[in-house]
């Protein structure tokens, strides 16, 4: 069994669509082992996408993702960093293939409702940076 760090990003909880989009996942069999809506600030942004900080798109996804609150959790089950990213479809919206998050969701490559680990080790990295006293 495997963790990974999933965000319902700020569009998520601004449209409403937490229960919807946390039912795809309960309802393929991960569970749910850690769960909090918060707000970040700035600096959070920065540590939890080191990778892209220097990118173009950086700016203004830093802006979105610290816009309102979002729902940070862990998800737990057998290959669960795959199987999120597969719920989740591809990173535009407007690419992802219908019956995934984003595919049945989103219209954005920012606004895209979901994060998911890309790896085991980012997973890692992430899920202490978000739940620092998770066992
Ligand atoms: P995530 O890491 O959020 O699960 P991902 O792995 O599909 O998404 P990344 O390439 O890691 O995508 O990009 C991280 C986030 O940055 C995307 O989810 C999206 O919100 C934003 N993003 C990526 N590329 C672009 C872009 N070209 N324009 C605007 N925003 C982008």
């Amino acid at each position: 069994s495997q963790r990974t760090l999933v965000l319902l990003k700020p569009d998520t909880v601004r449209r409403g669509l937490v229960g919807e989009v946390l039912g795809r996942f309960e309802a393929k069999g991960l569970r749910i082992v850690a769960m909090d809506q918060r707000t970040i600030d700035g600096e959070q942004a920065d540590q939890h996408y080191a990778e892209h900080v220097e990118r173009d798109f950086y700016p203004p996804l830093r802006a979105f993702v610290t816009s309102g609150p979002l729902v940070a959790l862990v998800l737990e089950g057998d290959e669960a960093v795959e199987v999120v990213r597969l719920l989740n479809g591809a990173t535009d919206g407007r690419k992802a293939a219908p019956g995934t998050i984003r595919g049945d969701f989103s219209l954005s490559n920012r606004e895209n409702l979901v994060h998911g680990s890309d790896s085991p080790e980012s997973a890692d990295r992430e899920i202490k940076l978000w739940f620092p006293d998770l066992p």
